[in-house]
């Protein structure tokens, strides 16, 4: 039996941690920033019978100023990839990265030098979306399961730690070509 059980009704109790993680899942707002065919899907679920709204997260944003939540969709390459990494860093804190598709996630089947072998390794990835193309109905998934990963996430100088260490575990990690040796 919980403390709540001997409060008369009307009490609710939390931690400033839960509240503050219950608002931010309930309000992120992506930024407009598709690359390759993964976008199409992406605006799908943005749009139509898919109804991200229900979210409160309809409102793509021009700025990314304006967003918190970066849905890379598509394959990043190595001439974007500064310009991706200037978006992110122009972002509103705190702020999350959902790397939609295979490619975004590991360079998929483009297995070359042009593209990046996975955006971890120039924005630090809070999701990974896996498919060819993911469907809206995955995307969906993903940005729920992210959602539960924002209210468990802790707060000030915590987050910024955990930032932090996933940034530079990506970094420090070995591209997808250097390990292939693992794949063979
Ligand atoms: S994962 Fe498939 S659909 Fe998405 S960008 Fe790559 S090739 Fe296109």
């Amino acid at each position: 039996m919980g403390l709540e059980e001997k409060l008369p009704s009307g009490f609710l109790l939390s931690t400033v941690e839960e509240v503050a993680g219950y608002a931010r899942k309930g309000s992120l707002w992506p930024a407009s920033f598709g690359l390759a065919c993964c976008a199409i899907e992406m605006m799908s679920t943005a749009s139509g019978r898919y109804d991200i709204a229900r979210f409160g997260m309809e409102p793509f944003r021009g700025s990314p100023r304006q967003a918190d939540l970066m849905i890379v969709a598509g394959r990043v390459s190595q001439k974007m990839a500064p310009v991706l990494r200037q978006i992110y860093d122009q972002m509103a804190e705190p702020k999350w990265v959902l790397a939609m598709g295979v490619c975004a996630s590991s360079g998929g089947m483009f297995n070359n030098y042009a593209i990046v072998q996975g955006v971890d390794h120039v924005v630090p990835v809070d999701i990974y979306l896996p498919g060819c193309p993911p469907r809206p109905e995955m995307l969906l998934n993903a940005i729920i399961a992210l959602h539960e990963k924002i209210a468990k996430m802790p707060l000030g100088a915590n987050r910024e730690d955990a930032v932090a260490a996933a940034e530079q575990a990506a970094l420090s990690s070995p591209t997808l070509m250097e390990s292939r040796g693992l794949l063979r």
